[in-house]
């Protein structure tokens, strides 16, 4: 032997450790269910995680059972993420906007033994408890609470739980390989798969989120998330957080406009990190009511293409750098984040914030490549696209109860199943969703670019495009657009915002105003929907 490191696993409990004995004090506000806010630290997050793992334990709970969480982000939450990885069971967080069915479906399959509930979900839970069969306890995540007993008998209380377990429990040393978490997503066809986290990709992800080059965050920091601790971990938010003993503002259920920039100002927000959509609602909110936003420097955009032009606004009216970034749940989830280069600070202020409007480069630790039909990668010229693949190491492996040669490629790549170009620094622009992009006589049009040009129209609060069927060219563009409240543009004056921005043939044939856009509980515009309704008005009748 030449003599060697420790060889010490990558364990989530080493997070909450670390915070817990060098960021004590830290302080975590939380929006509670009911209203009004407590604060607590990441001491007391600490050692209610152990008690929580203790109590588990108690209950006789095998390794690895699964612990459901439908759930707001609130601390009981974050404890709960770190008191079930920590204890060596499984952190299964449930999007609560899924239908009955699904929730069903995901409970059942993922055979939860546990599920952890805010008081929000009470009768959610209460309809569909008799069809979940392999479930022994339900907890509300609060102290004792009569009224939510008499819907869910046998109900059981977060905070008893807590009392009962042991704050100095000793976390066990797991392997690093054990899984950790599981997340479904969210599947617009077909049944939800499960995606299966371990400690280790926990731990390697978080270092990667905590780059300088990636998200950054620092102790100094006051970080709010407002992506949902049910959608891929808040994008492992939490876990990042808590390796750097980074200030927390736990948002709650109020992910309105007036809610947010309120947490914003009252506790001095400096990062926070969601999709587009509820951006836009902030930034109404903070234009009406006149708040600079002043504490805010960052904030991470992801999930959905982040239109330029709200970078544009982040930037010049607020002095917040927008930091866009794309991943996925099966890449736990962060791939790509847009930060500059040595090079790039040569060149005009208006030429830099042209290179942040796309999703960025690579995070350490991600491999990311695009191919052709055949396979084979494609130039990396910035212009050739192809279909995006993934591996690394925190890059899903197989589906939960899937095979590997069931999720991957030949080739051991994850298919991303985003269409996507690279240039020469390894710059990735996504173009679209492989199944939404747009085939015109042969010719591919990225609807993301054309909503990025829509949404810019001062008259327009939402836009998306869809191909519909066109007898000619098979596919055409059409844009489906919801217009700001007291505007009333005409067809022709917003078809005009895409002059000289784009060649011609790529413009949409129409635009159909509409109410309101169909979204999933993360953000994302149903396309399938908008094609169901709308796919059909280029045909003649
Ligand atoms: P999910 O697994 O639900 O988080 O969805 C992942 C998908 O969201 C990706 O495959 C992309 O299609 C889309 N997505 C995420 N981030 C971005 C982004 N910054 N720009 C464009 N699309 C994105």
């Amino acid at each position: 032997m030449l003599g060697q490191m420790m060889n010490k696993p990558l364990l989530i409990s080493s997070l909450i450790e670390h915070a817990q004995r060098y960021h004590a004090a830290g302080e975590i506000y939380s929006v509670k269910t009911g209203g009004g806010i407590e604060e607590t630290s990441w001491g007391q997050v600490g050692a209610n995680s152990r008690a929580l793992a203790s109590a588990l334990t108690k209950l006789g709970l095998e390794p690895q059972a699964r612990c459901g969480t439908i759930a707001w982000n609130n601390r009981r939450h974050l404890e709960i993420y770190f008191g079930v990885s920590g204890g060596g069971f499984v952190c299964h967080t449930i999007n609560p906007r899924l239908f009955p069915e699904q929730l069903v479906y995901i409970l059942n399959h993922a055979e939860d033994k546990v599920l952890f509930i805010d008081k929000t979900f009470v009768p959610l839970v209460a309809a569909i408890r008799d069809k979940l069969d392999h479930l022994e306890h339900v907890v509300l995540m609060e102290g004792k609470d009569d009224e939510a007993a008499s819907q869910l008998p046998g109900l059981k209380f977060y905070d008893d739980l807590i009392e009962s377990g042991d704050s100095a429990f000793v976390w066990p040393e797991l392997d690093e390989a054990t899984a950790s978490s599981l997340c479904y997503t969210s599947g617009t066809t077909g049944n939800p798969k499960g995606v299966l986290y371990s400690h280790r990709s926990t731990v390697l992800h978080s270092f990667g989120i905590n780059l300088a080059d990636s998200i950054g965050i620092a102790a100094k920091d006051v970080v709010l998330p407002v992506v949902p601790m049910f959608h891929v971990n808040a994008w492992g938010a939490p876990y990042a957080c808590a390796m750097v003993g980074a200030r927390m503002v736990m948002p709650g259920p109020g992910l309105d406009g007036p809610s947010l920039v309120k947490l914003i100002d009252t506790y001095q927000v400096t990062l926070a990190l969601g999709v587009p959509t509820i951006w836009l609602g902030l930034l109404n909110e903070a234009s009406k009511s006149g708040s600079t936003l002043g504490s805010l420097k960052r904030t991470v955009v992801g999930g959905s293409a982040c239109p330029p032009s709200m970078m544009t606004t982040f930037r010049e009216k607020y002095g917040v750098e927008t930091i866009h970034a794309w991943g996925m749940t099966e890449m736990s989830p962060v791939g790509s984040i847009n930060q500059p280069l040595a090079k790039h600070m040569s060149l005009s202020e208006a030429e830099q914030h042209k290179l942040r409007e796309n999703q960025g480069r690579p995070v350490y630790g991600v491999e990311l490549e695009i191919l052709d039909e055949a396979g084979n990668p494609v130039a990396h010229d910035g212009k050739t696209q192809g279909d995006l693949v993934t591996r690394g190491y925190w890059i899903l492996d197989s589906y939960f109860r899937k095979t590997r040669e069931e999720t991957l490629t030949g080739d051991g790549w994850f298919d991303t199943g985003d269409v996507a170009t690279m240039d020469a620094d390894g710059y990735v622009t996504i173009r679209d969703r492989s199944k939404d992009i747009i085939k015109s006589g042969g010719e591919w049009i990225s609807s993301v670019e054309l909503e990025n040009i829509a949404i810019a129209h001062p008259q327009l609060s939402d836009a998306a495009v869809i191909g519909a069927r066109h007898e000619k060219w098979d596919e055409r563009p059409i844009l489906i657009a919801v217009k700001t409240e007291g505007q009333d543009p005409s067809e022709a004056d917003v078809l005009a915002i895409f002059d000289d921005k784009i060649a011609k043939w790529q413009i949409p044939d129409r635009v159909v105003f509409t109410d309101s856009l169909p979204r999933n509980a993360t953000g994302k515009v149903l396309k399938r929907d908008l094609r169901e309704a709308f796919g059909e008005v280029l045909i003649a009748k």
